[in-house]
């Protein structure tokens, strides 16, 4: 039997719905976008098309795949991020949607507070998602962006290269604030650390358990990286400089403590996110 495209569409969201597969509608439009070498909106103008049978093969793979809980930004390479599309590496970190709270907390205080030609540290930038979104919009940022993961760096410089920004910004390969000893003071330091407490990883969904283990295992109580980075922060940072973090579920009210520990930072703001969970930690360093 020949498939059309919107029958298709309707049997494997079901079929994946049964499965209990989030999202069934979304994964089957966005995996079969794929196969057809498509926008998803054009699925909708293709909605009477005839499926081809080697397509149709393509795309039973591809949903096995899913089945087999490989999640769909590895299985396509892709994922969207503040409105553009970055590439995306299986042993990469899947960039969050929560993330753009962060994103969009620092190109606000960008806008009110910084000269054009800023200094950026991005700690841990896996895809590049954060350090991309916001050259995207401040043109003469002087931006670093750094890993410990050889092929998050080469993820992120291949999405750098992609949008033109090769030179623009510097990728740095090593631990926290290691890469950047010799550099300038920043302006602005942002990081979505890993914050998943160990003991918590066992208990994820199969799915997030394809990521990289290294990319959020936070340490026994999640803060391993978030202490550090805003215990070493301060000396990386110049006199008003902004530090922005990413945190974890119950994690703001210790965060909290250890920003206001030996009273090196001021003006401390907790944002949350869609789920009302209290997300993006800023403050400034104290002049
Ligand atoms: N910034 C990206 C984003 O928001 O999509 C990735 C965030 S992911 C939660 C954390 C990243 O930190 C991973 O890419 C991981 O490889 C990196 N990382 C882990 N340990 C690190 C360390 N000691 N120093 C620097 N980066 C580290
Ligand atoms: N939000 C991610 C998750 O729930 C974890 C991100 C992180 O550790 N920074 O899997």
């Amino acid at each position: 039997m020949r498939w059309t495209v919107k029958e298709l569409i309707k049997t494997t969201s079901d079929y994946l719905r049964k499965k209990e597969i989030d999202e069934p509608r979304l994964t089957t439009e966005i995996l079969l976008a794929h196969t057809l070498n498509m926008k998803r909106v054009s699925l909708y103008l293709n909605f009477d098309k005839p499926v081809k049978e080697e397509e149709l093969s393509i795309f039973r793979n591809l949903i096995k795949r899913r089945l087999a809980d490989e999640p769909v930004q590895y299985i396509t390479g892709k994922t969207g991020f503040m409105g553009f599309e970055i590439e995306i590496k299986e042993g990469v970190f899947i960039p969050r949607q929560e993330t753009e709270i962060l994103v969009s907390e620092v190109k606000n205080w960008l806008n009110e507070n910084s000269s054009k030609d800023f200094v950026l540290y991005d700690i841990g930038t896996g895809t590049g998602a954060i350090c991309l979104s916001i050259a995207k919009f401040f043109k003469d940022a002087q931006i670093y962006a750094s890993d410990v993961s050889e092929v998050a760096l080469e993820c992120a410089k291949g999405n750098s290269i992609a949008y033109n920004m090769e030179g623009r910004i510097n990728f740095l390969s090593g631990d926290l604030f290691e890469p950047f000893k010799e550099l300038k003071k920043a302006d602005v330091i942002v990081s979505n650390p890993p914050y998943i407490p160990t003991e918590e990883l066992k208990t994820l969904p199969l799915i997030v358990k394809k990521e990289p283990a290294e990319a959020i295992d936070g340490g026994k109580d999640g803060l391993y990286f978030v202490e550090r980075i805003i215990r070493e922060a301060k000396d990386y940072l110049k006199p008003g400089g902004l530090l922005a973090i990413e945190i974890g579920i119950s994690e703001s009210e210790p965060v909290k403590k250890l920003f206001e520990m030996g009273s090196k930072y001021k003006d401390l703001n907790i944002v949350p996110d869609l789920r009302g969970i209290k997300r993006v930690v800023t403050a400034e360093r104290s002049k």
